[in-house]
């Protein structure tokens, strides 16, 4: 390898992340985002890089900045080499021999693009051979040895039926379009997101229109406009809900919200409501317990099983086992895993909540800062503005989450059913003193040892209370103990009061 290589790519959300992504930004109550490619391009524009970090991208690698120190000769080899080196490379490059050959795979290509991880919308052709690159050369703004060709988008004509409202876990009434079954891009489509009130007016939708769909690898396809051409005069306007459709009880809808035009369920007891934080709680945004799923929720809480989230770990096996479609060693297995979420750590637990707002990147920052749900319950709106990173709206939904009555019932019923935060050996990984254990000995003059004990706790040190090989650093102060021999012969750094002052500042 050379010094020194320029790596070239495409960041990539695949459809899977996509849609996990999607499910965690709608159980924060945040906008979604309407496709892979908008989120792909969205998180690396973030300012702050663990919101980019917490997203499930990928990288591509297809090309380097200066191939002649390689000795290689084709685009071939050095994607060869980009793999061979560790990188992730798309796998379904072809070299063509002829147009003819150009254009099967591209074919082959569009037919079979549905099944890929990820949504492309086209392919690259490119010369082969890195001396002909050279020598073609680029135009102002694009090389002459690659072309893209794009895809058709798939889309297809149907007819709009009906339009349900459903209720997400935050409340939030959102509207999907059910359809005359229709194939789009190789799979039969009934259902369409409408995503709010407001398209459904901005686009002038009615029911019975004949309206134009686009799938692009989404959850559900989107509307994208009515057939106006094919209007009969028979189509009726869309009726918005002003109840809920679970409990009935009337929707809000308040100005100023992440996401525009939301009407909502204000219902702390609405039935579709707990259905969803219930399958929140269980699901892979949650503690992620094994064999749990909505479907499943969906039928303990038919049941009469399941009422809350302590209910989880008040099952039984032979309540499971006599459930329709359950045996005994399906209930057995799902039982072990909700015993094996009974230590879950404190960012996990708090994401899987669902408190409103509050996302796995804000779970995150909570549980640096927080050592326990107690210190949680106990803070004010002002201690979780100080973090960096969380907002007056996630600080005032976190006051009103943990200040409530039914919360503290919840925590008390959780912790009795032998519930416990398991130590996050993470916590704290990407603060400045992070590994590092002080040692304190003599009087300190210009601070506390508490203050100054505290201060390394918060920048993520530890401190010791005895010597011993795990201590990185003693803070010697007037009239130091018999530590300070010790620390010297164990080659442990010592520092001043004065040294300990300016890291601590820094
Ligand atoms: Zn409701």
């Amino acid at each position: 390898m050379p010094k020194r290589l320029d790596v070239r790519g495409e960041v990539c959300l695949s459809v899977s992340g996509f849609r996990e992504l999607n499910r965690r930004r709608a159980a924060a109550g945040l906008a979604l985002f309407a496709n892979p490619r908008n989120a792909a391009a969205g998180s690396l524009r973030q300012l702050d890089s663990t919101i980019t970090a917490a997203r499930p991208l990928q990288f591509f690698a297809y090309g380097v900045g200066d191939a002649s120190s390689l000795a290689i000769g084709t685009q071939t080899e050095l994607l060869a080499m980009l793999a061979a080196t560790g990188f992730q490379i798309i796998p379904h490059s072809r070299v063509c021999l002829d147009l003819a050959a150009v254009i099967a795979h591209f074919h082959f290509l569009a037919d079979s693009r549905h099944e890929l991880p990820f949504e492309i919308d086209g392919m690259v052709l490119k010369v082969n051979d890195l001396a002909q690159q050279k020598r073609l050369g680029a135009k102002a703004r694009s090389p002459r040895w690659a072309v893209a060709a794009k895809f058709a988008a798939a889309q297809a004509v149907t007819r709009l039926i009906g339009v349900d409202f459903q209720v997400g876990r935050t409340g939030a009434v959102t509207p999907v379009g059910r359809l005359e079954p229709v194939k789009v891009g190789g799979v039969t489509v009934s259902r369409a997101t409408l995503h709010n009130e407001d398209e459904i007016r901005r686009k002038d939708l009615r029911l019975g229109d004949m309206v134009l769909i686009q799938r692009a690898g989404e959850v559900i396809p989107e509307i994208i406009k009515p057939v106006v051409k094919k209007r009969q005069g028979n189509e009726t306007a869309i009726k918005l809900p002003t109840k809920c459709p679970a409990c009935a009880m009337p929707l809000v809808r308040k100005a100023g919200e992440v996401v525009r035009a939301v009407r909502r369920c204000e219902n702390p007891h609405c039935a579709a409501q707990r259905l969803q934080a219930l399958g929140h709680f269980c699901g892979k945004a949650g503690l992620d317990i094994k064999g749990l799923g909505q479907k499943v929720v969906e039928q303990l809480v038919q049941n009469a099983l399941v009422n809350d989230i302590p209910d989880i770990y008040r099952l039984q096996p032979q309540q499971l086992a006599a459930l329709a479609g359950w045996g005994e060693k399906s209930a057995k297995n799902v039982i072990a895993a909700i015993a094996a979420a009974k230590h879950p750590k404190l960012a996990r637990l708090l994401a899987a909540l669902g408190i409103r707002h509050v996302g796995e990147v804000h779970a995150q920052l909570l549980a640096q800062h927080f050592p326990s749900l107690t210190h949680l319950q106990q803070a004010g709106e002002e201690d979780f503005l100080k973090i960096d990173g969380l907002g007056p709206a996630v600080a005032s939904s976190l006051v009103t989450f943990f200040s409530s009555a039914a919360t503290s019932k919840m925590l008390i019923a959780l912790r009795d059913l032998g519930l416990r935060i398991s130590p996050d050996d993470d916590r704290g990984q990407d603060r400045p003193l992070h590994g590092q254990v002080f040692l304190f000995t003599g009087t300190l003059s210009h601070f506390s040892r508490d203050e100054a004990k505290a201060r390394i706790k918060e920048l993520g040190g530890q401190v010791a209370t005895t010597i011993s090989r795990k201590v990185t650093h003693l803070v010697c102060g007037q009239k130091p103990g018999a530590k300070l021999a010790k620390a010297q012969e164990m080659a442990i750094i010592i520092l001043e009061e004065a040294d300990l002052r300016t890291i601590l500042a820094s």
